[in-house]
């Protein structure tokens, strides 16, 4: 009879993955549906709830008081440069350890003074492993070349992510929100099958694109997320018809984790 319940436990259980803004957030009566489905789940079944936002830690804690957020098990911040276990106030170290090889703050900082298109982000978006500006639209396609392969004659191991139509952030090339995932789907012991991934644009394409992950693109997702999914089928992805968070739901259902 224990050994029944245990194997039911190990089943049931699984990692939620997901970004916040207009994934997570954004539908505020389907998000409380969700989060209680979700701590219901973690209670009876031992699921871990990770929130993967491109959100600095202040900007974070703006939304969690705003939207009375649950408290997740896992802090995927600054676009997966920083990953900050239960309640801690540091970032993990063996995270931080993976992401310095080929990293160089000071050499990012020197090339990028070249580009008068690109506007620094305010110092809260900054980190250790995150360099991030604002850049137009219009002159992203001329910049972000350029960009790219100056950085890499310099030596480093770098990445450019450009989100939404203006923001550009530059990371190590091993960190993204779908590398932090494996990580701490690894650390937990899940498999891929029993983790399920949820965005809505650009920057959540790294969740998408890492493994066999399941993923769930909520209906109001971005175009350029929507062009990726077009061009890259897959039967382990799903696109919701609702939105954010009741995309959320109805992806979960689709793949029965609910
Ligand atoms: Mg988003």
């Amino acid at each position: 009879m224990v050994k029944l319940t245990q194997g039911i436990k190990n089943v049931a259980r699984f990692l939620f993955v997901t970004d916040l803004d207009n994934t997570f957030v954004g539908d505020d009566e389907a998000l409380a549906e969700l989060e209680q489905l979700l701590s219901q789940n973690r209670q009876e079944y031992g699921t871990k709830i990770v929130y993967a936002t491109g959100r600095s830690p202040v900007l974070y804690e703006e939304l969690k008081e705003e939207k009375n957020l649950i408290d997740p098990d896992a802090l995927v911040l600054s676009v997966g440069t920083e990953i900050y276990l239960d309640k801690s106030n540091t970032p993990d170290s063996s995270w931080s350890e993976k992401l310095s090889p080929g990293w160089n703050r000071e050499v990012v900082l020197s090339k990028t003074n070249v580009f008068s298109e690109l506007y620094p982000q305010p110092n809260t978006e900054q980190g250790e492993f995150k360099v991030s500006f604002f850049l137009e639209k219009s002159l992203a396609t001329r910049v972000l070349p350029q960009l790219e392969s100056m950085l890499k004659e310099s030596g480093l191991d770098v990445k450019l992510i450009y989100s939404s139509g203006i923001d550009l952030d530059i990371v190590p090339s091993g960190s993204d929100k779908g590398q932090a995932m494996q990580f701490l789907r690894q650390k937990w012991d899940f498999v891929p099958e029993r983790t399920v991934a949820c965005g809505d644009s650009g920057n959540d394409i790294a969740l998408f694109a890492v493994g066999e992950e399941r993923g769930i693109l909520v209906g109001n997702a971005r175009p350029e997320l929507l062009q990726w999914h077009n061009e890259n089928p897959a039967n382990h992805r799903y696109l919701a018809k609702n939105i954010c968070a009741g995309g959320i739901i109805e992806g979960l259902k689709y793949f029965g984790f609910l």
